[in-house]
């Protein structure tokens, strides 16, 4: 009846508009958007439990050929309501709640030109996104964005948690927590803490065929600074363009930001028929050892991609559960430029062979499509070589983009860019294939569209333990990534490496054996890799734990978490009763308790422990672990004493 009566008032109120504000509530009434034009100007602000957190702030665009920011007023407005839940392929729950209000804004021009600009916002309990549509119009032809003028305005200066976009490149910098106002230009997802009941964060979602999202304070105000072509435009489009959706999501804690759902319920649902193909799954591969430089890319007396190499790591993942095996450095070219080619293996890589040694065994082999940035190669061969990969039994491929610019010419994240991932990942699902991207633009929640792209980049991974000649990440890194880059989406982090002497002296992880554990848990990757060495992992009782963990999940709890302080998630498994805990802690030691209130009343569980043991330290004693073994029911606490940069895991499975 309520729907029925606001689109009555839609027909009565379209054309008839004044300048009054449009309000806009979620569907709990607690997040209410408010939008006005004022003196032609289209402005949004943004109040949740009745804080106004985003004061009046501007929206609108500078085309080439003209203003699309000024001069306006309201000539419709449609409303509408949408509560389903969907299902997950894969992911961190099985079902999304995805219940919003939407009201889409029709504005036009009163002088010049007499353009128009629809503005569409969702108003969901714990977020906002809003998207422009350049609808067709007459006048306008081939449209060209010179800038996007998107305000965040900030009631006040807040800290908030970011990497540069400037000097970082691949996103793989170390979150920073300063001030809005202190910042330069920020990547998204920016986090904030806005007061201590009050956290949220400023993303994108459906990034399709336009130029990522930074932000640029202009004291605490921020304003979208969308990656430029390299002739200095924006974005450019045929007759129509629809921009992603700019997002804003809350939390009353900084854990609530891990589980909030904006971002995927704001992504188009999977446009794959059959997706009976893709397969979660945890691999390994020879990559910690070429990163540490115990075997190389090349071909030579140290290669790591031989066939007999490769083998062994099959014969080790058909023995411990594994899915898949990752060889890099597979393909002649290595590191050549245009002389690499994905069509042909090098001479002591029998690729045919390794294929069905791998297919025999139960496990995949997974490829790797090294590009130096060359995104028209890869564009080239894809087609070919994703066949070639599938008529072999493939079902899963690593791309990446090392290099400044795409093409010699233009940045990863810019439309350029944007536009060449999405091939790929297109082409990757005609032939039937899954990617892991690395050097990506920021993720945006594709994978609900197309569930093949599995996971990415975009992180400052594990590798920099590997070789970093500052010494690795440091403590808090992992217990920050949760809060800020995770939000965007699944992360090859590549956790879970068991020897910690690195390599270079000084440079490792840095991190106790447990913690390692707890990683695998914590950074959700539906292709999640244990990134050590065989010989590291072989006969090593902590293996034991990574054998047991899935990768995607039917629920995802998330009970303690201070950002680069310290975590705990709770993840049941898909199509079964275990749950598996990971928690974890910066260079600080403390104690954690998990209270047990998720489990069922009517059972009785075996909680299997490893976690830190007597005397664990990350600098001194980092291997020390504690194995036990206790009966929990629904309502225990488990309590864990953390060493510095220490962890703990649990699996729990019903006994009775
Ligand atoms: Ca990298």
């Amino acid at each position: 009846m309520i729907r029925l009566f606001l689109l009555f008032l839609t027909f009565v109120f379209c054309g008839h508009v004044s300048a009054a504000n449009v309000l806009m509530k979620s569907p709990d009434g607690h997040l209410v958007v408010t939008f006005q034009v004022s003196k032609g100007i289209p402005y949004y602000r943004v109040s949740w439990q009745k804080e106004e957190v985003l004061q009046p702030s501007q929206m609108g665009f500078l085309l080439a050929d003209g203003d699309l920011d000024k001069d306006f007023k309201v000539i419709g407005i449609k409303r509408n309501t949408h509560d389903e839940m969907w299902h997950e392929l894969y992911g961190e729950e099985d079902s999304v709640h995805n219940h919003y209000n939407e009201a889409t804004i029709m504005l036009q021009q009163t002088r010049g030109l007499k353009r128009k600009l629809n503005i569409v916002f969702r108003v969901f309990n714990d977020g906002v996104g809003f998207r422009y549509v350049i609808p067709e119009q007459a006048g306008l032809g081939k449209i060209a964005i010179k800038e996007e003028q998107t305000q965040f305005a900030l009631s006040h200066d807040v800290p908030a948690w970011s990497i540069s976009l400037n000097h970082v490149e691949y996103y793989e910098g170390l979150y920073k927590k300063s001030l809005i106002s202190e910042k330069d230009t920020v990547c998204t997802p920016l986090t904030i803490e806005y007061s201590p009941k009050i956290y949220m964060a400023i993303h994108e979602a459906a990034l399709e065929d336009y130029a990522t999202l930074n932000l640029t304070p202009r004291g605490h105000k921020l304003v979208a600074a969308l990656t430029p072509w390299s002739d200095g435009m924006k974005v450019y489009g045929e007759k129509t363009i629809k921009s992603p959706w700019r997002t804003i999501i809350f939390a009353s804690t900084a854990s609530g930001l891990i589980t909030n759902r904006t971002m995927l319920n704001l992504n188009e649902p999977c446009k794959l028929a059959d997706t009976s193909w893709i397969e979660p799954g945890r691999y390994i591969g020879i990559w910690w050892c070429i990163h540490q430089k115990k075997n190389t890319w090349e071909m030579g007396p140290i290669h790591g991609a031989t066939t007999e190499n490769v083998k062994r790591y099959i014969d080790f993942a058909a023995k411990h559960g594994f899915s898949g095996v990752l060889s890099e450095g597979w393909n002649p070219g290595w590191g050549q430029g245009e002389k690499v080619t994905y069509l042909k293996s090098y001479p002591d890589f029998d690729i045919e062979e390794v294929n069905r040694y791998a297919r025999q065994k139960g496990v995949r082999w997974i490829g790797h499509m090294e590009s130096w940035g060359q995104g028209k190669l890869i564009e080239k061969e894809m087609d070919q070589a994703f066949s070639w990969f599938h008529g072999m039994g493939m079902n899963a491929v690593k791309t990446g983009y090392v290099g400044h610019l795409m093409d010699g010419k233009e940045l990863p994240s810019s439309q350029y860019g944007v536009r060449h991932y999405r091939k790929v990942v297109e082409c990757a699902a005609r032939h039937h294939i899954m990617i892991d991207n690395h050097e990506p633009a920021m993720p945006t929640g594709i994978q609900r569209t197309y569930p093949n792209l599995m996971t990415q980049e975009g992180v400052r991974g594990q590798e920099y333990n590997a070789w970093d000649p500052r010494g690795g990440n440091p403590p808090a890194h992992t217990v920050t990534i949760p809060f800020t880059r995770c939000l965007a989406g699944p992360i090859d982090f590549t956790p879970a490496i068991f020897k910690l002497q690195g390599a270079i002296k000084g440079t490792h992880p840095h991190s106790t054996l447990a913690k390692q554990l707890a990683e695998f848990v914590v950074l959700y990757s539906p292709l999640q890799m244990a990134a050590d060495a065989i010989e590291n992992y072989e006969g090593q009782p902590a293996l034991t734990f990574i054998e047991s963990c899935p990768t995607t999940w039917s629920k995802t709890i998330v009970p303690n978490g201070e950002i680069g302080k310290y975590i705990t998630v709770c993840r049941k498994e898909r199509g079964g009763d275990r749950w598996f805990i990971g928690t974890m802690t910066n260079a600080d030691k403390r104690t954690m308790d998990v209270c047990l209130d998720f489990l069922d009343a009517d059972k009785t569980y075996r909680a299997m422990i490893y976690e830190d043991g007597a005397g664990a330290d990350y600098e001194s004693n980092p291997y020390a672990m504690n194995f036990r073994q206790v009966e929990v029911k629904r309502g225990d606490n488990l309590h864990f004493e953390l060493a510095r940069s220490g962890g703990a895991v649990v699996r729990i499975e019903a006994i009775k």
